[in-house]
């Protein structure tokens, strides 16, 4: 089959479309022929270099295409079906994925991070990693929606416990998790604050439900924040971005407020003030991904049509570098989806 593969860390010059060969199909596994594999900020981080990761290696973490042999063990799946495949791989023995807990498992990582993922045009995957989708979803459409749903799904819901007439503000609208979080938290009922560059991404993100959109160029975030809440701050804060929104990040909750976390776009490393954070009792908490029963909770609501993934453009799988220099460039608003 046809992959796009990295033999060494770098920039987009090191992404290699060649043929490389067929998964093998183990007898409780499922193999896919991959139509649509959308793109995420992982996929930078892994071609440039992360720990973990063998040579040479797949990217592509959000896999949506049709079966085309359901090995001998497998029941309820047969070919021709079309599917989506849970983002991430674990162990399924542990105490903590016995326990539903398959983020917190030793083994866990993200498809195309750890282990090989779906920049290919055939993927062999258990059988329980395999979600049928409906009619009405495309390829490219189901490609967009696991991992950005399921993070914002576990950020907001599982990690922060948001509730109805609460305030949130959501980072980054253009970005995957920015849109998923906005959709997340108009669907719970509460007021959303978003942050986007231009007036292009601020309309979308309106359209998208956003109560209030603060342009992060050219409004200071926290001040913009004050305003709109009548001083008061929000509940919960969605951080994806890192140094370059943190401290406006925790100066816009209110006292008792959450901050919660999944990445680190412009940088690992960020400060905080103990006696700011103690004295006015804010929470810091990290996320990361979701579980299997957060993914089936959360795909059921996308499943029904209330919350929409949004697709951004497509590139033909030979042409990554140009999708990887494009996702570079963040001009987007929604998924970059890679077509094999
Ligand atoms: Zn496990």
């Amino acid at each position: 089959m046809k992959a796009v593969r990295i033999h060494e860390f770098g920039g987009p010059e090191v992404l290699r479309y060649e043929d490389v060969p067929d998964p093998h199909l183990r007898k409780d596994q499922v193999l896919v022929r991959v139509k649509a594999c959308a793109m995420n900020h992982l996929d930078l981080w892994v071609r440039k270099g992360l720990p973990g990761v063998k040579l040479p290696h797949i990217l592509g973490s959000d896999i949506a295409g049709e079966i085309v042999e359901v090995g001998e063990y497998v029941s309820g799946l047969k070919t021709g079906q079309r599917v989506l495949l849970a983002p991430m791989h674990f162990c399924n023995r542990c105490a903590k994925c016995s326990a539903g807990l398959q983020n917190q498992c030793r083994e866990f990582t993200v498809l195309g991070n750890a282990v090989d993922g779906g920049n290919c045009e055939l993927i062999a995957v258990p059988a329980g990693s395999v979600i049928p989708i409906p009619d009405f979803l495309d390829f490219n459409q189901a490609a967009s929606a696991p991992l950005v749903f399921l993070t914002a799904w576990h950020m907001l819901v599982g990690r922060a416990g948001i509730r109805p007439g609460q305030t949130v503000l959501v980072l980054g609208a253009n970005s995957g998790v920015g849109i998923a979080g906005i959709q997340l938290a108009k669907f719970f009922q509460c007021t959303v604050i978003t942050t986007a560059g231009d007036d292009r991404k601020m309309a979308k993100a309106r359209e998208l439900g956003a109560d209030h959109v603060i342009n992060h160029y050219q409004q200071k975030i926290s001040e913009e924040v004050r305003k709109i809440t009548n001083k008061e701050g929000v509940d919960t804060v969605l951080e994806h971005v890192g140094p370059a929104t943190w401290d406006e990040s925790l100066r816009s909750l209110k006292p008792g407020g959450v901050v919660v976390t999944c990445g680190a776009t412009t940088g690992p490393q960020v400060g905080f003030d103990l006696r700011f954070l103690f004295s006015r009792q804010l929470s810091i908490l990290g996320s990361y991904m979701g579980t299997m029963g957060e993914l089936h909770e959360v795909l059921k609501h996308v499943f029904s049509g209330k919350l929409k993934p949004v697709v951004d453009r497509t590139f033909p799988l030979k042409e990554a570098r140009a999708a990887h220099e494009y996702l570079e460039k963040s001009a987007m608003f929604g998924k970059i989806v890679l077509i094999p």
